[in-house]
Formats: C-alpha cells, sequence, structure tokens
C-alpha cells in the first residue's frame, strides 16, 4: 500500500493593517501563508501551492481563503508575495534524480564490463540476452574455440528481465549452438547482451 496525500506548513505570519471585517477592530488581523505539498510516505515530494487562513486576534474569528473579502484577500496576496517554495518540497523529485543517475552509471558499467568480456569468454559464463523487446534468455558457455563460442542456450524464455535469474534453474539445451565473437559484438551494439555472468 503506497501512503500518500498532502500537508501542509506555516511559511509566515504578520499582521496586516486592514481592520477585521467581523469587529471591526484595527490592527488586530493576524494573516497566516501556509505551504502545501504533495507526500508520498511522507516524503515531499512537489509543493501544490500555497494557501492562507486568516485570525482576529480580538474576536477570534478565522477566515479561510475563500471567506476572506477581497481586502483581506488582498493582504494575504501580499504576504504570499514575500514568500518562496521551500526547496525540501521538491525531496522526493531529487530521490528519484538520484536513484536515476545510480541506475545510469550502473547500466554503463554493466556495458563496459559485457563489451570487455566478449573477446575473452569462458566455460560457464552466462549470457543474458535480450530476443526481442519483452523476452530474454540465457546462454551458457560450453568452450571457446578461436573465434568461435559454443554454448548451450537456455530451453525457456521469459518477459521480465528481472525473472531471468529463474531460468537457470529450469535448464539448459544438452546440444551446443555456435555463435562467432563477432556475431556476438555484433548482438551486443544492439544492445542485445544485457548482461555477463562469470
Ligand atoms: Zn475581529
Amino acid at each position: 500500500m503506497i501512503v500518500y496525500g498532502t500537508r501542509a506548513k506555516l511559511l509566515k505570519t504578520e499582521f496586516i493593517a486592514e481592520p477585521c471585517p467581523n469587529c471591526n477592530t484595527h490592527n488586530s488581523m493576524q494573516m497566516n501563508v501556509f505551504q502545501k505539498w504533495a507526500h508520498i510516505f511522507w516524503i515531499p515530494f512537489f509543493p501544490i501551492g500555497k494557501t492562507g487562513v486568516s485570525q482576529c486576534t480580538h474576536c477570534q474569528q478565522v477566515l479561510k481563503l475563500k471567506q476572506m473579502p477581497p481586502i483581506i484577500r488582498l493582504g494575504y496576496d501580499n504576504l504570499k508575495s514575500q514568500t518562496n517554495i521551500p526547496i525540501w518540497t521538491f525531496s522526493g523529485i531529487g530521490v528519484i534524480i538520484v536513484i536515476a543517475i545510480a541506475v545510469s552509471i550502473s547500466e554503463q558499467q554493466t556495458a563496459k564490463k559485457v563489451t570487455q568480456m566478449i573477446p575473452s569468454l569462458k566455460k560457464n559464463d552466462i549470457l543474458h540476452i535480450k530476443l526481442k523487446d519483452n523476452a530474454y534468455t540465457l546462454a551458457k558457455v560450453n568452450r571457446v574455440n578461436k573465434d568461435s563460442v559454443f554454448f548451450f542456450a537456455n530451453n525457456y524464455q521469459t518477459d521480465r528481465i528481472t525473472d531471468i535469474d529463474n531460468l537457470k534453474d529450469k535448464g539448459y539445451a544438452t546440444k551446443e549452438d555456435t555463435l562467432t565473437i563477432a556475431d556476438l559484438k555484433g548482438m551486443n551494439e544492439k544492445e542485445q547482451i544485457l548482461d555477463i555472468e562469470r
């Protein structure tokens, strides 16, 4: 279950010049500006605007934004214009960017490793192969002879890359297939070799 919703925090409080529309007392109207934000699991994700509440310190009347007469609403707008959106309301977006960068670096490192390993494959290396979109399988190297790589293809495919490890228990073909190292390099350039396990 994902817990999400909105929250608000008081940004600024000030007395405004206008008299209270209820008791007509001067210098009694306190204006409060709140920042609202969307949260997921209580982590602020992005700001969703501001809101305000006024309170008369004399008669205690509380006015929400929609209840404020235009002159009081103007006091809210003025005070609001003096506030900035706190940067922390973007925390979740920051977390997502950091994760995306980490994933990207990790993928680049894997791609580099695959490129380095293809010319020097060894028995029992396991290649993660993308056959097409949503079709992945494994190939286990049996032997390498000059430019030819002899391997056992896995008997099964999976439509999800995250399930590819489950294929290891399902068994490989008993008959060898062959690809040249040039073939494998070509496949790698087309991003069809996603990883090599040793
Ligand atoms: Zn009042």
